[in-house]
């Protein structure tokens, strides 16, 4: 696939993360507007709202787009799916009958303020990169073995919905208890220990009915999109309560995505394959297409006050062991309902190398081992002020399937009880 062209002439570059073969989906505002749906397009948006009340944007019987939220259009099914893509891909080509139309519809995106594409129903967080397990079990448990289940399970946690946030929301350092390893008693006080974990997050598009386990080809078919995400993590709360249940405080106190669904349509050119397993993986978890995509990743660091961040990781979402449409079926399989709008984090991407380290925890080595910023300064885990970048492109030729940057800055924690 090459470059397509479109009439917005800032959609036309190698550099824009928004070319015609993109067209991400999301949520944004203006002084003017309220927030509604919009379509990322070089610089631009295209207001799907004003698209639909002028009858430019019809692909369903009802409306879509008179809800500030992507979950109508996905409820509606795969095939409303396809021909929204369609039906967008021919109003923003070059050459298309209706750019005049169009053009009034556009908004730059520059100044919007961008809101969260879909209303998360539940979020689920997995564990499925292979290095970071035998990162945090050579960290943790002084040895990089895989748990037992690992390679026959993609494992993962219920997380909360409640603290999912579109990039650019604030982030405070969560309170939370802790106890020292060398401490008689735990203690009450922020997380000294605040980490980051780049994810891809993948939305589900489709229900399923309770009781109902779904295949992973269907699984595959029930993914509506991908987003960036980071899984902020405190990782001396998270250490203290984890046994026998799993994270709990320690990660549910925030969890940033990236403002634009890129669907899984526009990611189909970038398939990749899982890597070849250690064991067979049990049948049910077998689909017959490659599940992950070839998506490079980069995480960024700007301490408050610095004049630009420092890259400090790069690595890709084709690292995974298991795929989003493995972890979905497994999900499912008991019977567990899937919801349009439920969120799934892949588990933290890191690669071989000490550079390819997606979480501050390995990158520091728990602290051990802090690194040099650009500014001079070193960090093993956040500081209060500290921005959090992460980027994420697919890359075509003389395009880029881009995701937009997933933000966070840390603010201090709040004071408790309230003086
Ligand atoms: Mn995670």
């Amino acid at each position: 696939m090459t470059l397509l062209k479109s009439w917005v002439a800032s959609a036309n570059s190698a550099e824009t993360d928004f070319p015609l073969n993109n067209l991400p989906y999301g949520v944004f505002s203006t002084d003017d507007l309220d927030p509604r749906c919009g379509v990322a397009i070089g610089d631009m948006i295209l207001d799907c709202r004003a698209a639909e009340e002028a009858g430019l944007l019809v692909v369903a019987d009802e409306p879509l787009f008179d809800v500030p939220f992507w979950n109508e259009v996905m409820e509606d099914g795969s095939e409303t799916w396809a021909k929204l893509r369609a039906r967008l891909t021919a109003i923003l080509a070059a050459g298309s009958e209706d750019e005049a139309a169009a053009k009034d519809m556009l908004v730059a995106r520059e100044g919007v303020e961008l809101h969260m594409p879909c209303l998360v129903a539940e979020y689920t967080d997995f564990y499925a990169g292979r290095q970071h397990a035998q990162n945090m079990g050579a960290i943790l448990r002084g040895s990089p073995s895989l748990p037992a289940n690992w390679l026959h399970i993609p494992i993962g946690y219920n997380g909360r919905a409640s603290s999912v946030v579109v990039s650019g929301t604030d982030i405070h350092r969560p309170n939370g208890q802790t106890k020292a390893p060398d401490a008689e008693m735990p203690s009450f006080g922020p997380s000294k220990r605040l980490d980051i974990e780049l994810e891809m997050g993948a939305i589900v598009g489709k229900s399923t009915d309770l009781g109902q386990p779904i295949t992973v080809d269907e699984a595959d078919d029930m993914i509506f999109g991908y987003v960036l995400l980071n899984d902020w993590s405190a990782r001396d709360i998270q250490g203290w309560e984890y046994q026998p249940l799993g994270p709990f405080q320690g990660k549910a106190f925030g969890t940033t995505i990236s403002p634009w669904i890129v669907t899984a349509a526009a990611l189909e050119d970038f398939r990749a394959p899982t890597p070849e397993r250690d064991f067979t993986l049990l049948p049910y978890l077998n689909g017959s297409k490659d599940g992950l995509y070839d998506i490079e990743l980069e995480v960024l660091m700007q301490p408050e006050g610095a004049a630009k961040a420092t890259s400090i990781a790069k690595t890709n979402y084709n690292r995974m062991y298991y795929s989003a449409a493995e972890q979905l079926c497994h999900h499912a399989i008991g019977g567990c309902a899937m919801t349009a709008g439920d969120l799934l984090g892949s588990g933290t991407i890191s690669g071989a190398d000490k550079s390819e380290y997606g979480s501050l925890m390995e990158l520091s080595w728990a602290g051990k081992e802090p690194f040099t910023l650009d500014t001079g300064e070193t960090r093993g885990f956040l500081e209060d002020g500290d921005t959090m970048t992460l980027r994420g492109a697919a890359k075509g030729d003389g395009y880029k399937i881009g995701f937009g940057d997933c933000v966070g800055k840390i603010l201090p924690a709040v004071t408790w009880p309230a003086k």
